[in-house]
């Protein structure tokens, strides 16, 4: 697990914009994870994600509160969370200012739906290449078909770890692309779920207000979190 914090973006959010946007002007194809516990407590026992996050192509960013915890724990200096849904709307801001293309691949079909609205209204010049729901019975075969439309952004929301395998799998079939695995997103970016008010986010408290609306996380959290602080004492 040290290799994968090892290899993690450590500098600050603004700097990792300044990436973003330099390869999405090149045309540069880059696989962003955001990283929670959860995402290392899986690749503890998933050989596949295993594989992805440990290739040097893939770059790793602390999503949540806990990795950066962990990470100063571990004596490295991460700066600060890079959040999915900060990078997804920063990426809808830089696509539009760079007149680029983005596929929308995840979530129900009406949070695809209101998520195009909110893109054509807000973001005018950026195009929608396509978009797909996660519901669909053949995501790899969709998957595929979104690679020939050849877009700059393709943001993934399945949930972790589909999210990454799906890009994973497909990313050489695409010429170029920043592609993010960003979880519950859409919901929030389309207006359908609310994100954390601010006080809960500079509290780094945003997992306790999800928690709060959706009780049924805490299982998920618990498990991944408190497991995740043991591995870490041990690492230590
Ligand atoms: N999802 C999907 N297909 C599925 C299962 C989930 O498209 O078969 C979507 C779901 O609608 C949601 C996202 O994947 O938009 C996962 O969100 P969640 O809040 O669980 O992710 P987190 O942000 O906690 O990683």
């Amino acid at each position: 697990m040290k290799k994968l914090f090892d290899k993690m973006y450590k500098d600050s959010a603004k700097s990792f914009y300044e990436i973003l946007s330099k390869n999405l002007k090149d045309e540069k194809r880059m696989f962003v994870v955001t990283a929670n516990p959860e995402t290392f407590m899986i690749s503890d026992t998933d050989k596949e994600m295993e594989k992805l996050l440990c290739d040097k192509k893939t770059v790793i960013v602390p999503d949540g509160i806990g990795v950066v915890k962990a990470s100063h724990m571990l004596g490295l200096d991460v700066k600060e969370r890079i959040t999915g849904v900060d990078i997804a709307a920063e990426l809808l801001k830089l696509g539009d200012e760079q007149n680029k293309s983005i596929y929308l691949f995840g979530s129900k079909q009406e949070v695809i739906a209101s998520l195009t609205k909110v893109i054509e209204e807000n973001y005018p010049n950026l195009k929608i290449a396509g978009a797909t729901n996660g519901y669909e019975k053949e995501k790899d075969k969709l998957f595929s078909e979104a690679a020939k439309t050849n877009p700059d952004i393709i943001l993934v929301a399945l949930g972790i770890p589909n999210q990454e395998k799906i890009i994973y799998r497909h990313l050489e079939e695409f010429k170029k692309g920043i592609f993010v695995g960003v979880g519950g997103t859409f919901d929030v970016l389309s207006g359908y779920k609310k994100r954390a008010p601010k006080i809960f986010i500079n509290l780094n408290l945003e997992w306790l207000y999800r928690i709060m609306k959706e009780p049924k996380r805490f299982k998920r959290f618990w498990n991944n979190n408190v497991k995740f602080l043991l591995k870490i004492r041990k690492e230590r």
